[in-house]
């Protein structure tokens, strides 16, 4: 055997995105023990400026040693039980899932559609609320990766409330990329991810949940099925100060990297890299335009860090994919689902979202639909 050198890409597809450098050597720094005083310290700033990121004061707010679907599963496992009437959005691949662990875990999924490439439709949401007064908690994606649509989280939580509901909201995509405030929308129980707009390596689900989500926990009748991510163990470990107890081993060093781009993260200030998305994602929009490329999401939903567009008639998409990765060392996102092989997915994700990635991007598809 010989050890691994990946070839260096630029990575434009639905995540990962591109880790910073400085993410990747921090990540490089010597491995401690995950008792140790010093990492102690280090994983109570990442909890703080996880915090920051989330926009909220809940004290349970950590990061889940798992992928975002982890953070997912955590949400669900903890918060749904035998019998819980669910209202559940879908709008892409990421509500399917969503409604996949209601059941696992004994919930009634009500499900509320909307098409692939709209946002959740709040008037649906609210009839369901409606016709549900039995409904305990209202879940949905803030960012559809599958297809570009952003929902309106703030009034659907809203709506929620209203109706006696607790939120559970998936953030994998939207965290750092777009406005997202825990608190002052009233998300009960979020998930993120660390690869997308975090940009830093795969594999760890920041998650936090309010008050209001741990009273559903802790009055629970039957015990959180999930070993691992029961939260009542886990708290245990990621808990305040010193006396913290062996749950399972942290990963060490990655939580190095997620600690160096949170702390990226509040250098450049939360609302400029919100709008650093949203220029860098005009930019390519115009660029993609002038080449006759159309959007599949109406503009007022769209996500800037990820980019559904159709892919131009008489254009050989798997063939357009791996000429741009073998002759550009550029990743862009094949469609899911109803959308394979009809919608590209160009994603600007947090370190990928640079101009100069914007132009590569553009001249590479330009000499190859060209071709
Ligand atoms: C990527 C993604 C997930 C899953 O995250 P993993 O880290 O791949 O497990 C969940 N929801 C959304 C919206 C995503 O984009």
């Amino acid at each position: 055997m010989k050890s691994f050198n990946p070839p260096i890409r630029t990575l434009m597809g639905p995540g990962p995105s591109d880790v910073h450098p400085r993410i990747l050597s921090a990540m490089a720094r010597p491995t401690i023990g995950h008792l140790d005083p010093a990492f102690v310290g280090m994983m109570d700033e990442t909890k703080e400026a996880l915090k920051y990121a989330f926009q909220t004061e809940n004290d349970l707010t950590m990061p889940v040693s798992a992928p975002g679907s982890a953070g997912m599963e955590t949400c669900f496992a903890n918060l749904v039980e035998p019998g819980d009437k669910v209202i559940v959005c879908i709008n892409g691949v990421f509500g399917i899932r969503m409604k996949e662990n209601i059941t696992r875990f004994g919930g009634e999924a009500i499900v509320v559609e909307d098409d692939w490439g709209t946002a959740v439709s709040t008037d649906k949401v609210e009839q369901a609320l409606k016709d549900n007064p039995d409904a305990v908690i209202l879940a949905f994606v803030h960012a559809e990766t599958s297809t570009g649509a952003l929902s309106d989280a703030k009034t659907l939580c809203q709506l929620a409330h209203q109706h006696d509901c607790i939120t559970i909201v998936d953030a994998v995509t939207s965290l750092g990329g777009v406005e997202l405030r825990v608190d002052e929308w009233g998300i009960d129980a979020i998930y993120s991810g660390t690869q997308k707009c975090l940009s830093a390596m795969p594999g760890i689900s920041p998650i936090s949940i309010s008050e209001r989500a741990i009273k559903k926990l802790t009055d629970r009748k039957i015990p959180v099925t999930s070993w691992f991510l029961d939260l009542n163990l886990v708290m245990g470990y990621w808990g305040e100060g010193a006396k913290r107890t062996y749950h399972h081993t942290a990963p060490v060093n990655t939580l190095y990297g997620l600690h160096e781009s949170l702390v990226m993260l509040s250098d450049e200030g939360l609302e400029n890299a919100w709008a650093r998305h949203q220029k860098n994602h005009e930019i390519l929009r115009d660029g993609l335009e002038e080449m006759g490329i159309n959007f599949l999401v109406k503009k007022e939903d769209r996500l800037p860090q990820l980019n559904a567009v159709f892919i131009p008639e008489g254009a050989d998409d798997a063939a357009v994919r791996s000429t741009l990765l073998n002759d550009y060392n550029l990743e862009i996102g094949a469609g899911l689902g109803a959308y394979a092989g009809k919608v590209w997915r160009i994603g600007l994700m947090g370190h990928t979202s640079r101009l100069e990635n914007i132009t590569l991007c553009l001249a590479a598809l330009k000499a190859t639909l060209n071709k």
